[in-house]
């Protein structure tokens, strides 16, 4: 029988049980809290974030808090559900598709836009994998297939490679992206054989992409490292995906440092989101305002192409639009008018 690789014990180690992690910890979890939102959270990183204190950046994202009870934001804020048109497949940009691999993730991200839909150990892979396919040949207008989940890196070697061989089927798929905080989280995932997988398929389409999801340069440890280390050598593009999030990267010293950190491991800048308002989130939450502020303050400190895209996602499934350009849309204080529709982005909502 193979050996497992070490990334997949590490994950069945993590703590998913509050009153464990509580032990290990020394801090109080809220029950209320973790009964809605579970917890999950590798050892490793539980660790470091003992060692950096309650009042930490990790704590404060990934420790549960009892603000996550405030009756504000949307189930769904990005509107997500109205473009699932297929399993597995959100359809809301013409050339592209996301596909929902699993539901699973090495952590859970107390600020996520999916945390209500999340699984501690439930993979949706393969459900009705055949009508996925079907949805994919069918729109021929699709050239680029986005893996996300959950994490997508939860999936094995084995289950991504039969993935995308299905998807290599297709002719008119050409571009593969992987959405991931595995490097950040869980690194010893991006081992020989993942990074054998990617340049082995970078044969076959046009790219390659993976995006690295980090917040704030704490997250990364050593082994982070060398695992951006090892996917700098593979036969792909590296990008950034970043969230600002209140009182973890809200200042322009944690993003200025986050970008050279990416610049410094050959990981392009690509994306920096506004929060979304979500709930069981919204004490992450920002204004648009202060965001835009902060994104400026990026300007003077690093040259253009160390300057990730500043996209807000609008409530209620109308896309993603940038953030940072009031000549591009027409914003008035917390108002934004799209096609002639006016919405408010700051205001936090009543549930949804
Ligand atoms: S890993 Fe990604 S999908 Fe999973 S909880 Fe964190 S942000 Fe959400």
């Amino acid at each position: 029988m193979d050996k497992m690789p070490s990334w997949t014990l590490k994950f069945q180690e993590a703590f998913r049980d509050s009153e464990t992690l509580s032990n290990f910890l020394g801090w109080k979890t809220s029950e209320k809290v973790t009964k809605i939102y579970p917890v999950f959270i590798p050892r490793d990183l539980a660790q470091r974030m003992k060692d950096e204190g309650q009042n930490g950046v990790l704590a404060r994202e990934f420790f549960p808090d009892e603000a996550e009870l405030i009756d504000q934001g949307y189930l769904d804020p990005i509107g997500d559900k109205k473009f699932n048109v297929a399993p597995q497949i959100i359809h809301r940009y013409p050339n592209r598709v996301l596909f929902t691999a699993t539901s699973v993730c090495p952590v859970h991200c107390r600020y996520c836009f999916r945390k209500n839909e999340l699984s501690p150990n439930d993979e949706i892979f393969e459900t009705d994998f055949e009508k996925t396919l079907n949805y994919l040949r069918e729109h021929s207008e699709i050239s680029e297939i986005i893996f996300t989940g959950g994490d997508p890196l939860t999936l094995t070697d084995a289950k991504l490679d039969r993935t995308l061989e299905a998807f290599s089927k297709i002719s008119h798929i050409k571009d593969i992206r992987f959405h991931t905080r595995y490097p950040a989280i869980l690194p010893e995932r991006i081992d020989e054989g993942f990074v054998g997988l990617l340049n082995k398929w970078s044969r076959h389409f046009r790219t390659i992409s993976l995006a690295v999801h980090a917040n704030h340069v704490k997250e990364f440890s050593c082994a982070s490292k060398s695992a951006l280390k090892l996917l700098a050598g593979a036969r792909i593009q590296l990008l950034s995906q970043t969230v600002l999030l209140k009182n973890v990267n809200d200042s322009e010293k944690a993003l200025t440092e986050l970008m050279e950190f990416f610049v410094d491991h050959k990981v392009r800048p690509y994306y920096l989101h506004h929060p979304d308002q979500v709930r069981g989130g919204m004490h992450f939450y920002l204004s648009l305002e202060e965001g835009r502020s902060l994104y400026h303050s990026l300007r003077k400190n690093l040259p253009g192409w160390a300057i990730p895209q500043y996209v807000i996602d609008v409530p209620g499934g109308h896309g993603k639009i940038p953030a940072a350009n009031p000549e591009a849309h027409s914003y008035s204080g917390n108002l934004l008018s799209l096609s002639g529709e006016t919405i408010s982005i700051s205001e936090p909502h009543a549930q949804v």
